[in-house]
């Protein structure tokens, strides 16, 4: 019987509950003692009908951490990366977002025409979906008006992006090739695939491929959908050579059809087991 593929997107080396940065990373020791508890090892997704397949998203420092980890510890791990945010040095917007809330001196803002209290909790939760659901269909480079914007409402007292959501670099990502990390594509940007029209999906999963045979030598089998939710179908989907992966709490976990697998998430059970 086929296993699940579980999804991480890193961790982290201190990790703290209300810390927005560190929202969807591990405990770097809950996952130490998650990979070392387990008595068969992840299997790569080749060999996933084995078993278990772990799977990393993102071009960060925090998710090349974890798959050094994984790797150390005897797994197979994939990870997921976008070329544009390597390519071009930037910060992911939800990097810099976060650590704009983390960071914010104001205790309230107006946004969209909403007034938003920026108490921790179900208010922060709050401001924070409405500010996403306005980058998420933004190509990287266009989200930064929107970033000061959002600066400009909460005053933080410092932008300094904490190493773990950092972009990783090329040679970082060579330095997991040679650790024989398995890479995947993100599509070139972190966009929101429900937003692109067919031929800018197209071209957003070309450009990838590209960038992975150019720097990498090698295109990447599979692909993970940016956010998770919207499943790939029609002609992009094509440009897959093998597994479309998403990351759907509201669907059941693993074959979905039409080569579409969704993932179980590990981030809140390996946060909750931190004591
Ligand atoms: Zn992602």
């Amino acid at each position: 019987m086929a296993g699940l593929t579980h999804l991480l997107h890193g961790c982290v080396p201190s990790w703290h509950p209300s810390v927005q940065t560190e929202r969807n990373y591990v405990p770097e020791e809950a996952l130490k003692r998650h990979l070392d508890e387990r008595r068969v090892p992840y299997r790569s997704i080749a060999g996933a009908a084995d078993g278990d397949v772990l799977t990393i998203d993102d071009s960060t420092c925090g998710a090349a951490r974890a798959c050094r980890l994984a790797r150390a510890a005897g797994h197979e791990v994939t990870l997921f990366v976008n070329p544009a945010q390597i390519d071009r040095r930037r910060t992911y917007w939800f990097s810099r977002f976060d650590v704009i809330m983390d960071q914010r001196r104001a205790g309230s803002a107006v946004f969209d025409g909403r007034e938003f209290e920026l108490r921790p909790g179900r208010a922060l939760r709050a401001f924070r979906l409405a500010v996403k659901a306005r980058l998420m269909p933004l190509p990287e480079e266009a989200t930064d008006d929107l970033l000061d914007e959002v600066a400009g409402l909460l005053r933080p007292a410092s932008e300094a992006v904490p190493e773990h959501a950092r972009t990783m670099t090329v040679d970082d990502l060579r330095d997991l090739v040679a650790r024989d990390v398995r890479i995947g594509s993100h599509g070139w940007d972190h966009r929101d695939i429900a937003a692109m029209t067919e031929a800018e999906l197209v071209a957003d999963l070309r450009g990838a491929q590209e960038w992975f045979h150019d720097r990498l030598g090698s295109r990447p089998e599979h692909y993970a959908v940016p956010y998770g939710l919207a499943p790939l179908t029609g002609r992009a989907a094509r440009e897959v050579p093998g597994r479309i992966l998403l990351a759907h709490a509201g669907l059941a976990d693993g074959f979905l059809g039409d080569r579409q697998w969704n993932r179980r998430d590990l981030t809140t059970p390996l946060q909750a087991g931190h004591g």
